[in-house]
């Protein structure tokens, strides 16, 4: 039976206090807290081996490196990806999806070309593709949703024409919690000749995933969303599209050979490495893998399903409170708007009790815009809530009312 109570002594900081009132961390979404294993493994680094990778013939470089490249190996197992040069470290999803953007896209798109987005994306998600269409001409269309948050499957096949070039879908959204059909898509969009980026930023923390069943074209995903340091992040690409894809950055370590007249590029990974890489930050990422495989990716699921079923089910209980996103089967956001009181307001008031959620846009902003909102509160659950921290929330939020009536 998965105890998150035993879980929470990896995790030192859920032991604070917070105005006075013991922390109930509730903001998942936007970073996890970090386990012993993680800040251990960054800490080892430092203190035994720190040297910069791939350059020296010296002893602690060449352990430096080695480990750096065995977290590569233990991401490249994470994600199920055939070869591990498919996997390069970025400084999150966010750079990630830019990369692809800016090298992919600049070569493969060109005026009238369509890249297909879904209405529930990340700003992450959205802007680049924006910026890409700028710079070649080409068109950005969006899939939309329902009030459920759930997408309109239908309206995919007349979305994707012959100009379509990509499809940027994220698994999990990070506003509404809606697990989105992936493979399908992904399965419309290859019929169409169309290559596809899964946003697993939400998602990897959850769901598990395996690229050579998924069969997308690209995949993205931050560290600290996964109990791993900020600062890193990982872009699976297919290697035969990585191969082909001119770099993104410049510098060291990119490079074979460099004259003045010419420079070699680097094989893949490294080729999209540009300069010193985040290395404690992908012993980091390396040592949150292991300890998510050790708790159990299914375990971390279903206890995160029961919290939101009983956030959801104690919901039903607050007049005036309204579940934003609501399609079924979906992963552990609880997005929520109460009658006449900003988010704003309650995000303040629940921070004074100890409860720390997220309220605002969630760098979503067309969601906001579908659901007429200026911004939501949102609670979102890890591994080391418990139901109690639950039963906090809703207190807090009754408080929040008694304030405000
Ligand atoms: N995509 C989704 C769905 C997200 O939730 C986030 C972060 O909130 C991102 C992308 C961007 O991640 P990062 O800021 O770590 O690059």
């Amino acid at each position: 039976m998965f105890d998150p109570h035993l879980w929470r002594r990896q995790f030192p900081i859920l032991e604070r206090k917070v105005h006075g009132k013991p922390l109930v961390y509730l903001d998942n979404a936007a970073t996890t807290q970090k386990p012993l294993a993680v800040l251990d493994a960054e800490r080892y680094y430092f203190e035994h081996f720190n040297a910069n990778i791939h350059r020296g013939v010296h002893a602690l470089s060449q352990e430096a490196s080695e480990a750096f490249e065995g977290a590569r190996e233990k991401v490249r197992a994470f994600l199920g990806a055939a070869h591990v040069e498919e996997i390069i470290f970025t400084r999150g999803a966010t750079e990630a999806i830019n990369l692809v953007a800016q090298t992919w896209g600049r070569t493969h798109l060109e005026a009238g070309d369509e890249i297909l987005i879904s209405a529930m994306e990340h700003h992450a998600n959205i802007v680049p593709w924006q910026m890409l269409c700028e710079m070649t001409g080409a068109r950005l269309k969006v899939i939309p949703m329902d009030e459920r948050g759930v997408l309109l499957m239908d309206q995919v096949d007349h979305l994707l024409t012959a100009r379509t070039r990509l499809v940027g879908i994220t698994l999990v959204s990070n506003a509404l919690g809606t697990v989105n059909p992936v493979v399908e898509i992904i399965r419309k969009a290859h019929a169409a000749g169309a290559r596809v980026l899964v946003d697993g930023a939400q998602a990897v923390a959850h769901v598990a995933v395996d690229m050579v069943a998924l069969g997308c074209d690209f995949f993205v995903f931050s560290g600290h969303k996964l109990y791993g340091p900020t600062g890193i992040g990982v872009l699976y690409g297919k290697k035969d599209l990585l191969t082909a894809m001119p770099p993104y950055q410049g510098g060291g370590d990119m490079i074979l050979q460099v004259t003045f007249e010419k420079t070699t590029y680097n094989q893949i990974p490294y080729k999209f490495e540009a300069g010193t890489p985040h290395i404690s930050g992908a012993i980091g990422l390396g040592a949150a893998i292991d300890f998510v495989r050790s708790v159990g990716l299914e375990n971390i699921a279903a206890h995160e399903d029961r919290l939101l079923q009983e956030a959801t089910e104690r919901a039903q209980r607050v007049n005036g409170l309204r579940i934003i996103g609501t399609a079924p089967g979906k992963a552990s956001i609880f997005s929520f708007v109460l009658e006449g009181i900003h988010p704003h307001d309650i995000g303040t008031i629940l921070d004074s009790e100890g409860v720390a959620i997220r309220s605002g846009h969630h760098c979503a902003m067309p969601v906001m815009d579908y659901f007429h909102l200026p911004a939501t509160a949102r609670a979102s659950f890890a591994l080391y809530n418990t139901l109690e921290e639950v039963e906090s929330l809703f207190q807090a939020i009754e408080r929040v009312q008694k304030l405000f009536l």
